[in-house]
């Protein structure tokens, strides 16, 4: 664990305090673009170290049973339209970002907060693993199973059926050079179970990939 995790924490930090360094010493002639690369950089690094400290903390609040999942009855369309607006401004520029809508007006009981950082967990990866082509974000209903399943779907660089396998363990990335901790996807895993939810995945290599949450549909009308 520690040795994954200096890894992680130092790729980014060596970045920031280089940087830094290099913008604070008087004297360096740089030109604004060289400038904005470099904060660029910096900020980039810093998310990155963000989203490790809260994955880390995540898992240590699972690890010792402390994880807070309130379940509520929440509206699909309003959940997901939040997270469509909040992620249409990160989506990479070079990818078409679409939302493709299910049926209106379905209420599932979960944690809306929960469900935010399942599906931008999924967005995030699917955004890093697609060179070209689309995301969508979308929720179709199951009446029978009484399921909604809320999805991502991309044309990325897809999986292979032993790789699917191993995804949600902890740790585990198909390219150990990429970036990230490959802990999302196990923290997604058990999320989904607290509330009394899955994830699956369908994928094939070069075909792209689709990442489902599927929850339980809510007596309540909306
Ligand atoms: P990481 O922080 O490394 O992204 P995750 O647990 O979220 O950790 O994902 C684990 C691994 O699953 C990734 O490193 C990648 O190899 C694979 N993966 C996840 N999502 C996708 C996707 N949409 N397309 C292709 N591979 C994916």
């Amino acid at each position: 664990f520690l040795a994954n995790m200096s890894h992680e924490i130092r790729t980014p930090l060596n970045a920031i305090v280089g940087f830094s360094n290099i913008l604070a010493t008087p004297g360096m002639e740089l030109d604004d673009a060289d400038k904005e690369e470099m904060m660029e950089t910096i900020n980039k690094n810093n998310d990155l170290l963000l989203k490790l400290i809260n994955d880390v903390l995540d898992l240590s609040r699972i690890e010792s049973g402390n994880i807070i999942i309130s379940m509520e009855p929440c509206s699909v369309n309003k959940v997901m339209e939040y997270i469509y607006q909040s992620y249409s401004v990160q989506a990479p520029k070079h990818l078409v970002f679409e939302m493709v809508r299910g049926e209106a007006g379905l209420t599932i009981s979960a944690d809306e907060g929960r469900i935010e950082q399942v599906l931008t967990n999924f967005l995030t990866n699917a955004a890093k693993f697609t060179p070209e082509g689309y995301i969508h974000l979308g929720w179709k209903a199951h009446h029978q199973k009484r399921q909604v399943e809320l999805y991502v779907e991309d044309s990325g660089i897809g999986l292979t059926p032993e790789q699917q396998l191993m995804i949600f363990d902890r740790f585990y990335k198909v390219n150990e050079f990429r970036q990230g901790t490959g802990l999302g996807l196990s923290i997604c895993k058990v999320i989904a179970a607290k509330m009394k939810g899955r994830i699956t995945v369908q994928s094939a290599p070069d075909q792209g990939s689709r990442f489902s949450l599927w929850l339980r549909m809510s007596d309540e009308a909306e």
